[in-house]
């Protein structure tokens, strides 16, 4: 079948192949038993920074949601990060957020270099205060590479501080079942950098030995 769609439904027949073997399988237990997982994860729609190939996580792992850039508006009800936050917080006890921004993002350079598509700039907009911060930190004969990582990081921070503001969030975080992460995928090096507010800038995390 020339459908142009074989590369995916190749993968598909690899995932069949690892994942309904038999009724112990593990698709088979997760639809029988249903989904459990930790962690939400918000990521850019990036081809290149996919949480389920970064991290080899197997289904049921992690509730997804994918913006441009993993930016992260203040809460409006009704969006589609806002429910997909109340049903993975309240209803499935999820324990875990992580923001991954990523290197060489398309989307936090269209921001800094003022591309003109309104359909674009309406959203990716709510980012320029990560921007106009990361400014800050750069001298101005800083190379342009230097202000989109700075800048990578701050929005990341940014979408942080944001996420805070949707009502599941702010409710679990005052409870105290809730942690939330902010990483940045390092494209070129393969590294995942993590927040530490102790310290006040990202740091490399230890990956286990395999
Ligand atoms: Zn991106």
């Amino acid at each position: 079948m020339a459908c142009g769609f074989e590369a995916l439904l190749k993968g598909f027949a690899v995932f069949c192949e690892e994942h309904y073997g038999d009724r112990k399988s593990l698709m088979p237990r997760l639809v029988e038993k249903g989904q459990d997982p930790d962690y939400f994860i918000i990521s850019c729609i990036d081809s290149r920074s996919n949480p389920g190939i970064l991290f080899q996580a197997e289904p049921g792992t992690f509730f997804g949601h994918k913006a441009m850039g993993a930016i992260v508006r203040p809460y409006q009800k009704g969006t589609a990060l806002a429910a997909a936050l109340q049903f993975a917080i309240n209803y499935n006890k999820v324990s875990k957020i992580i923001l991954l921004g990523h290197t060489g993002c398309g989307a936090i350079r269209a921001l800094a270099e003022n591309l003109d598509d309104p359909e674009i700039s309406s959203f990716i907009s709510v980012a320029r205060e990560g921007l106009e911060q990361a400014k800050k930190c750069c001298a101005d004969d800083s190379k342009h590479d230097d202000l989109l990582r700075h800048a990578e990081e701050q929005i990341v921070l940014l979408s942080t501080e944001n996420l805070k503001t949707y009502p599941s969030v702010q409710k679990a975080l005052a409870e105290g079942r809730l942690e939330i992460a902010s990483w940045l995928f390092n494209m070129e090096a393969g590294a995942i950098y993590s927040y530490a507010p102790e310290n006040g800038k990202f740091i490399a995390l230890p990956l286990p030995r395999l």
